[in-house]
């Protein structure tokens, strides 16, 4: 398909970064082509048009450019999910898996309401530990994560299927 073809093109592989052996996919060179970022945002929301999505949920960092344009463009409300310790007011926080380690994000307690639809927005899912993890603390505050998005899947990690098998629809660009 040419689209996601002129997609992939306009994203850049790093390798050994940011250690040897990783091949990491940098978007900044699609963020920085007009019509690359406008395409990618276009292709991402296309399904969730008319779906009565309430909030775009952000991962950071990427998923804050991307999930601010996803929100304008489906006339959606934006909630940050961040790194530990970067949020002013009262969060709720899940710890999860890395290969080595663990780490923690966290959104706004009054971020989402009960029952709100929620679409999760990020650029890349790898083990999908980061997206499964989002979802897990969106839903404890009682959001319906009403499906994840994201322009690059690493279909070898098996992030996207991770995603599915909480019941979430995972939309992704190019693989
Ligand atoms: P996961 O939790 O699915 O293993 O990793 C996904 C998270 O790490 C996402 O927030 C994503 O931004 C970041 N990430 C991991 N690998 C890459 C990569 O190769 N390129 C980019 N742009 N982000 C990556």
């Amino acid at each position: 398909h040419r689209h996601s073809l002129d997609l992939k093109n306009a994203i850049r592989a790093i390798p050994d970064y940011p250690k040897p052996g990783i091949i990491f996919r940098d978007i900044t060179t699609l963020l920085g082509d007009a019509r690359a970022f406008r395409r990618a945002v276009d292709e991402l929301v296309q399904p969730f048009a008319g779906l009565k999505i309430a909030k775009i949920a952000g991962i950071e960092a990427r998923g804050f450019i991307l999930g601010g344009a996803v929100a304008h463009q489906l006339s959606a409300g934006f909630v940050p999910v961040r790194k530990k310790g970067k949020l002013p007011h009262e969060t709720v926080s899940v710890t999860y898996q890395l290969e080595y380690g663990t780490d923690e994000i966290e959104v706004h307690k009054d971020a989402v309401k009960r029952g709100e639809r929620v679409l999760l927005v990020d650029d890349l899912v790898a083990t999908g530990g980061t997206a499964e993890a989002a979802v897990n603390l969106l839903s404890s505050l009682g959001a319906e994560v009403v499906a994840a998005c994201f322009i690059v899947d690493l279909p070898d990690l098996g992030g996207a299927d991770k995603v599915r098998r909480l019941g979430v629809p995972v939309r992704t660009l190019v693989a």
